[in-house]
């Protein structure tokens, strides 16, 4: 049958997962991690139990490094093994599929959909990868320095090793590109919006499309007939404001820096203060970026970790973790006012990606901030985790939502509906 493999490609990780389509059946998934080192970490995770994850105990020959689920049904490959290159990557992981008899060979692999950080105004929607959109990919990398060069590198050596399989860019910032001018364009000479495209992209693109949709079926309504704001709220977070089924306006701007407190990202910050401390620190710009995007958000707070758990743990105790917790949602009601003002109201609001789908007290303090346009928890309800369920009381006249987010099958869908 035929599959198609997901693919997240970072500069020295691979993520990816391998789904059964059109039954949407997940395979398998795994990552490789410390590309380019002697002891790169390979696991892939296959069998009936791989989302449960309920891995546990060792299977009777270690020497294969598989381990498998307490009802047998599940199993975890994990090895580490010396790896140059992303090819090399991509080599060992579709040899281990085949050794693990997940796949019977290369060609049953029809369909390879990667995730591109940054589109521009070139793509608003999926594309299958010819030479002139990777070319377009790698002038992109201008727009974000850290991602396309490595989803590009992934694009390009899976095409060697599946050259017959259809290579399927989807971008992070597609979905966004609906936005009106209002919305994109920052309150700079506009020149520099028709120099170098200087406007607000977004990202989570593909996260904030998949949950807008499935929010539309547990409504039972035309997306086209709401308005939505959806809250990504992992280590990276973003929030979207969705009205006649389109992307109107979002949280992060230029690049993923801008807009809520994030793991360890600062979010808005006023531009002057970044010049302030940079001097006075005697940082180079790389450096002062370096701050803003892995020294700052919940870490840079609390001071103990970019982790929502740790700091939930210790918030009684410890004044930095309770600030940091106060501050993220602080913005994150921030926005959501924002876009019940911009979009003059809202159907529902939606909770998705790792704080958002696993934190009760979390999505407990956002909702209760809110409840000036009409949104009530149902604490109950909302006592769950990573289940599709609505959380908010059954008169709560705006709804909440909980949506686990699936980028990969929304990529695998792309690929799908490209193949025709
Ligand atoms: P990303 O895809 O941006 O790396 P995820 O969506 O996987 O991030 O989210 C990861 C974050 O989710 C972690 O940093 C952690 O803070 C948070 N998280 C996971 N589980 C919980 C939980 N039970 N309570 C609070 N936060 C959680």
């Amino acid at each position: 049958m035929a599959k198609t493999m997901a693919v997240n490609a970072g500069s020295s990780s691979l993520k990816f997962q391998l789904l059964e389509m059109p039954a949407e059946q997940v395979i398998a998934q795994g990552v490789i991690e410390r590309i380019g080192m002697d002891d790169a970490i390979v696991t892939i995770k296959y069998g009936a139990e791989i989302v449960a994850e309920r891995l546990v105990g060792h299977s009777d020959d270690d020497e294969d490094h598989i381990t498998i689920t307490k009802d047998g049904k599940g199993k975890k490959y994990e090895n580490v093994v010396p790896i140059k290159n992303h090819q090399q990557a991509i080599n060992f992981m579709l040899q281990k599929l085949t050794d693990l008899g997940i796949i019977e060979d290369f060609q049953e692999i029809t369909g390879v959909g990667h995730r591109v950080v940054a589109g521009g105004e070139w793509f608003n929607h999926s594309v299958v990868v010819t030479d002139e959109v990777l070319a377009k990919i790698d002038r992109l990398a201008d727009y974000a320095p850290l991602h396309n060069p490595a989803n590009a590198m992934g694009i390009r050596a899976f095409q060697k090793l599946l050259p017959d399989a259809l290579s399927v860019a989807v971008f992070d910032t597609s979905f966004h590109q609906t936005m009106p001018d209002v919305n994109y364009l920052y309150s700079l000479p506009y020149e520099y919006y028709t120099r170098y495209g200087a406007r607000k992209y977004g990202a989570h693109g593909t996260s904030h499309r998949y949950v807008s949709a499935r929010a539309a079926a547990m409504l039972g309504k035309d997306l086209k007939d709401l308005k939505l704001i959806t809250l990504h709220l992992g280590a990276g977070a973003s929030i979207t404001a969705i009205k006649d089924g389109k992307s109107f306006d979002t949280s992060m701007g230029f690049s993923p820096l801008a807009g809520v407190t994030m793991a360890t990202r600062a979010g808005d910050v006023d531009p002057s203060l970044v010049y302030y401390i940079q001097e006075r620190e005697g940082l180079t710009n790389d450096e002062m970026l370096n701050v803003l995007n892995k020294k700052s958000g919940l870490l840079g707070i609390s001071t103990i970790s970019s982790d929502m758990r740790d700091l939930l743990d210790v918030q009684d105790t410890n004044e930095h973790a309770k600030l940091a917790i106060n501050i993220f949602i602080n913005r994150v009601i921030k926005y959501v006012g924002q876009y019940v003002a911009e979009m003059n109201g809202v159907d529902a609001i939606v909770f998705t990606a790792g704080i958002g789908e696993n934190s009760v007290p979390v999505r407990k303090m956002i909702v209760d901030k809110l409840s000036y346009f009409g949104v009530k928890l149902d604490d109950e309800k909302n006592n769950v985790r990573g289940e599709e369920v609505e959380i908010s009381t059954s008169d709560s006249k705006v709804k909440a939502l909980l949506i686990p987010t699936n980028e990969e099958l929304m990529i695998a869908r792309d690929v799908e509906s490209l193949k025709a």
